[in-house]
Protein backbone atom coordinates (compact mmCIF):
# COMPACT_ATOMS: atom_id res chain seq x y z
CA UNK A 1 0.00 0.00 0.00
CA UNK A 2 0.88 3.54 -0.20
CA UNK A 3 0.55 6.27 2.29
CA UNK A 4 0.67 9.85 1.48
CA UNK A 5 2.60 11.23 4.63
CA UNK A 6 0.83 14.72 4.76
CA UNK A 7 -2.29 13.82 4.90
CA UNK A 8 -2.51 10.17 5.72
CA UNK A 9 -4.82 8.33 2.65
CA UNK A 10 -3.92 4.71 1.91
CA UNK A 11 -3.78 3.67 -1.54
CA UNK A 12 -3.56 0.02 -2.39
CA UNK A 13 -1.06 -0.88 -5.06
CA UNK A 14 -1.27 -4.05 -7.54
CA UNK A 15 2.02 -5.91 -6.24
CA UNK A 16 1.12 -9.70 -6.92
CA UNK A 17 4.10 -9.98 -9.31
CA UNK A 18 6.42 -8.79 -6.67
CA UNK A 19 4.67 -10.83 -3.84
CA UNK A 20 5.51 -13.36 -5.82
CA UNK A 21 8.71 -12.89 -6.62
CA UNK A 22 9.35 -12.07 -2.86
CA UNK A 23 8.31 -15.32 -1.65
CA UNK A 24 10.20 -17.19 -4.56
CA UNK A 25 13.32 -15.63 -3.18
CA UNK A 26 12.55 -16.34 0.16
CA UNK A 27 11.69 -20.25 -0.67
CA UNK A 28 15.10 -20.16 -2.78
CA UNK A 29 17.11 -19.28 0.51
CA UNK A 30 15.33 -21.93 2.44
CA UNK A 31 13.20 -18.86 4.27
CA UNK A 32 10.02 -19.50 5.64
CA UNK A 33 8.21 -16.56 4.75
CA UNK A 34 4.74 -16.02 7.08
CA UNK A 35 4.18 -12.77 6.27
CA UNK A 36 4.50 -9.90 3.67
CA UNK A 37 4.33 -6.27 4.43
CA UNK A 38 4.57 -4.02 1.78
CA UNK A 39 4.81 0.07 1.99
CA UNK A 40 5.48 2.51 0.34
CA UNK A 41 5.77 6.13 1.93
CA UNK A 42 5.44 10.03 0.70
CA UNK A 43 2.99 12.01 -0.91
CA UNK A 44 0.09 11.49 -2.85
CA UNK A 45 -1.03 13.17 -6.32
CA UNK A 46 -2.62 15.86 -4.50
CA UNK A 47 -0.19 16.95 -1.37
CA UNK A 48 1.97 16.58 -4.12
CA UNK A 49 0.64 18.84 -6.61
CA UNK A 50 0.21 21.56 -3.04
CA UNK A 51 4.05 20.88 -2.66
CA UNK A 52 4.87 21.88 -5.87
CA UNK A 53 2.88 24.98 -6.39
CA UNK A 54 4.35 26.18 -3.09
CA UNK A 55 7.91 25.34 -4.44
CA UNK A 56 7.09 27.48 -7.24
CA UNK A 57 5.23 30.45 -5.04
CA UNK A 58 8.58 31.27 -3.40
ZN1 LIG B 1 -1.81 13.36 0.56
Amino acid sequence: MLICRKCGVVTEMENETIRREVAAQASRQGFMLERQIMEGRGLCAHCRDDDEARDTGQ
